[in-house]
């Protein structure tokens, strides 16, 4: 359950679980324009480390690669680590903290391997609407 109005004040959901890249196996994550623009400043191309749009419906959105640990994003180092961690996307950064379409709210998601655990904290106001603000600008 995702309750507002928390002291848990932090604008990023922030896991601290180390060694695990569950959530980076396989990624679907869809970038902002801010995004794009501050992974491209560190000298990617998008054209690499994004599918084609065609591929998308118009997003832009990681790609994945082949890597000893498997099917893995493009920025997932063979020994687990985000190679962008500090200027990784938006969503990235507030996972497992995902809009849920259906019931339209804000939900963590079951795929997290550690989704019980973050499902007994409460998120504040202000991650509510960093994500309701990321979910729009993704949508504009
Ligand atoms: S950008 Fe970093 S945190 Fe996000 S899916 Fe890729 S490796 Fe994981
Ligand atoms: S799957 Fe969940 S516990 Fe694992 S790194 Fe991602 S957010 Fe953290």
């Amino acid at each position: 359950m995702v309750k507002p109005n928390s002291e848990f004040n932090s604008k990023s959901v922030k896991c601290d679980f180390m060694g695990c890249y569950k959530c980076c196996i396989e990624t679907e994550m869809i970038l902002t324009d801010d995004d794009l623009n501050r992974i491209e400043n560190l000298g990617y191309d998008k054209n690499e480390f994004c599918l084609d749009t065609k591929e998308t419906d118009g997003y832009w959105q990681l790609r994945n690669k082949k890597s000893i640990l498997g099917n893995t994003c493009y920025f997932l180092s063979n020994h687990g680590k985000c190679t962008i961690y500090e200027n990784r996307p938006q969503g990235c950064q507030i996972y497992p903290l995902i809009y849920d379409f259906e019931f339209e709210k804000p939900v963590i998601d079951l795929d997290c391997r550690e989704a019980v655990y973050f499902n007994k904290q409460e998120y504040s106001q202000s991650q509510i609407i960093t994500l309701e603000k990321l979910i729009s600008n993704l949508f504009r």
